[in-house]
């Protein structure tokens, strides 16, 4: 028989701004899933790493972050108001800090060393393991939680990706230009994908989500029609 929706792990990966977050919130709002957004957590290192003056002038002193790295404590908390999922570093909140273009910018590099990764894949396999979770990142279903019962890959275009993030900064009241959001996503891209360790990659047994043409509703409803083939929501 399978499992329960609330004992699975749901892995999401797939480009930058495809929208990945936003169905993975939904679908754990919907059945009452922990989500997981591991994205925020290699943020959250890039944040510490610019306060610190670990990145200066676009260089990483990569022996001090190392040194460093047993400091740094990440914490996803459900906000009991909102019910939205909030960033703390060292028991402060970034949620908003984190989300700036100045990190934007720097955490593929930060995302790309080893023992970074390392450290945030234990910490994401510690928060998961009990199932009953969603996870959204670059190699949830490659290297996190290859055994997931259900992975997902999503993309968009570029073009439509940059133009989500622009819409969403601006709506924020963030001074940008598309130009350099476009450019940022076409960075990150090519930086997740050939990066040595665990390069974004489509796991071989994930399903593929082309967002670019879908409203919400039926981005949705396609994940709901991939929970109910797989035989987790039968049986609630
Ligand atoms: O998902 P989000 O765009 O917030 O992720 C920020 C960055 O963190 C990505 O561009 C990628 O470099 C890195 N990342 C990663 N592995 C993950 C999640 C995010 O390398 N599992």
């Amino acid at each position: 028989m399978s499992k329960n929706i609330n004992q699975i792990i749901v892995a999401i990966d797939g480009h930058s701004s495809c929208g990945k977050s936003t169905v993975a919130k939904e679908i754990a709002a919907k059945f009452n899933l922990t989500y997981i957004d591991t994205g925020a957590m290699y943020r959250a290192v890039t944040y510490y790493a610019l306060q610190n003056g670990i990145i200066q002038e676009g260089f990483i002193d990569t022996d001090k972050l190392a040194a460093s790295i047993d400091d740094i404590h990440i914490q996803l908390k459900r906000d009991s108001l909102s019910g939205n999922v909030v960033t703390y570093l060292n028991g402060e909140n970034v949620e908003s800090a984190i989300r700036s273009l100045e990190v934007s910018n720097h955490v593929s590099a930060i995302s790309a060393l080893s023992f970074v990764r390392k450290r945030l894949v234990q910490l994401q396999q510690e928060m998961g393991q009990q199932g009953g979770v969603v996870l959204d990142g670059r190699d949830i279903g490659t290297v996190v939680f290859p055994n997931a019962e259900l992975k997902i890959f999503m993309t968009a275009s570029p073009e439509i990706r940059a133009k989500r993030r622009f819409d969403e900064m601006t709506q924020k009241g963030e001074q940008v230009d598309f130009e350099s959001v476009l450019q940022n996503v076409i960075s990150r891209d090519h930086i997740d994908s050939t990066r040595a360790e665990s390069p974004l990659r489509k796991a071989d047994d994930a399903q593929v989500l082309d967002n670019s043409h879908l409203t919400r509703e039926d981005q949705l409803q396609w994940v709901m029609d991939r929970l109910i083939e797989g035989g987790w929501l039968n049986n609630r």
